[in-house]
């Protein structure tokens, strides 16, 4: 394993995708790891086994899943520092930020960016405030000097999300990393719109690195979960802890099944990306829309940043998530998203079926009314997660539903 690991290393992030962390399964020869499903592994005497004793600790399906995607992340941890190289699965997204929550003591402090995917600040405000006696602020911090202004000496996390859900705004890494580490304060970075192909924040100084694996790492819709990342050993160490005593893990065929989506990560970005931008530029100039919101576009509010920070093979790029604001309010939007036909009107994203929702009504519904109008998710605003279809065909359906919009005016004649 370790020979193959400093093989690994130099290999790009598309060749990591595939063998990251990886190697034949030592009994078969087999590529892909087998879905081990034992919860328990027999031992030689007491307390003497080949690695592996209970699979909420430990289990070869897990690991290999958390070894692809710590390389990916840009973990160089060796196997002596942490197993799976500072890489650790959880049973969802929202698991996995409960356990860098449990990394806090009782009563400290978090500073959170403002536009957050809405179960985050559900689990932020209605789970952990009472449960932990945490303390949250929720600040814009595409302006840094917002977070200094929110620290206090109880600060003991900076929870970031960029690009944000949904309004896709995108905040400087670098600059939180460096001012949350001279302060000694540790930063998480939730990286589930980018993916690791576009942005490692662990490059930029992050401590810890976040996924929804349901989104783009799954990509395909089929499985549920989440993923910590650290490049630090003894931050590995303390998750592994919480992880194991947790218990919130990855199963072994949802392992098996992010470990099959990632495998493909690179070509589905690459084609999420190009779709991206070229439907966000015609959206741009379609009539029926009042704003597109897009990292890729010189339109959007940091694009300097997002040119710097959201890269593909080097290349700037936006990703392949769009916001839009439609002329009109919630009869406009509702009369589009009933129309679209290769679009599907559902919640999440990331997936290779391009998907449309309505934020207001349906993922950010948790959020309270007036956050929502104080943050500009309004009855206009509808966001696209562009799959892998031929950009050609996502047009042509865009069109047709823009097309069927009826004007408030017409409607109410008729
Ligand atoms: C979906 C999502 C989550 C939550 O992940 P689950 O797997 O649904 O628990 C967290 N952050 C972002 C940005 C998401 O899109």
């Amino acid at each position: 394993m370790s020979s193959s690991n400093s093989h690994h290393h130099r290999l790009q992030l598309g060749s990591l995708c595939i063998h990251g962390g990886q190697s034949p399964d030592p009994e078969t020869g087999a590529v892909m790891p087998p879905i081990s499903l034992s919860t328990t592994y027999a031992q030689k005497s007491p307390g003497v086994h080949q690695g592996y004793d209970y699979s909420r600790g430990t289990n070869p399906t897990r690991y290999a899943f958390e070894r692809c995607l710590a390389r990916l992340e840009g973990s160089s941890l060796t196997q002596d520092q942490d197993v799976t190289f500072g890489g650790f699965a959880f049973s969802s997204g929202l698991a996995s930020i409960g356990a860098v929550l449990d990394l806090l003591d009782s009563g400290d402090h978090v500073i959170a960016m403002d536009d957050l995917y809405g179960g985050t600040g559900r689990l932020f405000t209605k789970i952990r405030e009472r449960s932990s006696a945490l303390s949250f602020s929720f600040v814009d911090m595409t302006n840094p000097q917002n977070i200094l202004d929110a620290i206090t000496e109880k600060t003991k996390l900076i929870w970031v999300e960029t690009p944000t859900n949904p309004l896709l705004k995108v905040v400087d890494l670098k600059a939180i990393a460096n001012l949350a580490r001279e302060r000694g304060i540790l930063t998480a970075c939730d990286n589930t719109f980018a993916t690791p192909m576009l942005q490692r924040p662990i490059d930029f100084g992050f401590d810890i690195t976040m996924h929804s694996i349901t989104k783009y790492i799954g990509g395909h819709s089929d499985v549920l979960g989440g993923a910590l990342v650290t490049n630090d050993a003894q931050l590995a160490e303390r998750i592994r802890f919480l992880q194991f005593a947790g218990g919130a893990v990855l199963g072994p065929f949802d392992s098996y099944l992010a470990l099959r989506g990632t495998k493909t990560l690179n070509v589905r970005m690459r084609q999420h990306c190009e779709s991206g931008s070229a439907i966000a530029t015609w959206l741009e100039n379609h009539d029926k829309i009042e704003r597109v919101v897009f990292p890729g576009l010189p339109s959007h509010p940091q694009y300097a940043i997002a040119q710097q920070q959201m890269r593909y093979k080097g290349e700037p790029t936006g990703g392949g998530m769009i916001t839009i604001f439609l002329r009109g309010g919630i009869e406009e939007s509702r009369c589009f998203l009933e129309n679209v036909q290769i679009f599907a009107l559902a919640e999440s994203l990331g997936g290779v079926e391009s998907l449309i929702e309505h934020p207001a009504i349906m993922t950010h519904a948790s959020v309270p009314a007036e956050r929502r109008a104080e943050l500009g998710i309004s009855d206009n605003l509808v966001r696209l997660s562009v799959g892998i279809e031929e950009t050609d065909d996502l047009i042509a359906d865009l069109e047709q539903a823009l097309e069927a919009i009826v004007p408030k005016e017409a409607a109410s004649i008729s």
